[in-house]
């Protein structure tokens, strides 16, 4: 799947109601990058990285879960404010994914793709973990 095929609506999502819902992915994701801001490989502290998608929900639907690879980017606070403020295009955040080291591309793909039935929140745990995030720091796409 090119990046190309993805349209873009001009509406830059900070991030999907799966990484509000999956700690531990979110988690596992910032320590597959190895704990450093994807932009100005900034080691950074967990809790200071944000994941970043560049995806709406309806687009994500459409793909495979693991596929998400393409459409995250783990950054700091200060890479995570820019992008936003500046609204990069989403060319350049795609150059960026792909500069990530095949490794780690799989390793990524791995943590995404892994969903054990029996863990899987009901849907209103999800609604209720999301609506949480948006009415604290998410609001104002952060
Ligand atoms: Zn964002
Ligand atoms: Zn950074």
């Amino acid at each position: 799947m090119a990046l190309s095929t993805v349209k873009t609506t001009g509406e830059m999502m900070t991030t999907l109601r799966f990484f509000l819902a999956h700690y531990i992915k979110v988690k596992k994701i910032k320590l597959a990058v190895e704990g450093r801001c994807e932009v100005c490989r900034k080691e950074c502290a967990l809790d200071d990285l944000v994941i970043h998608t560049f995806i709406n929900e309806d687009e994500a639907e459409k793909h495979l879960l693991e596929d998400l690879e393409e459409f995250l980017l783990v950054l700091c606070s200060r890479c995570h404010g820019d992008i936003h403020e500046f609204d990069a295009p989403l060319e350049e955040q795609g150059a960026v994914v792909r500069r990530r080291p095949e490794k780690i591309r799989t390793q990524i793909r791995k943590i995404l793709a892994y969903a054990p039935k029996t863990v899987q929140p009901p849907d209103s745990d999800l609604e209720d973990a999301y609506r949480e995030a948006c009415s604290s720091r998410f609001r104002y796409g952060a």
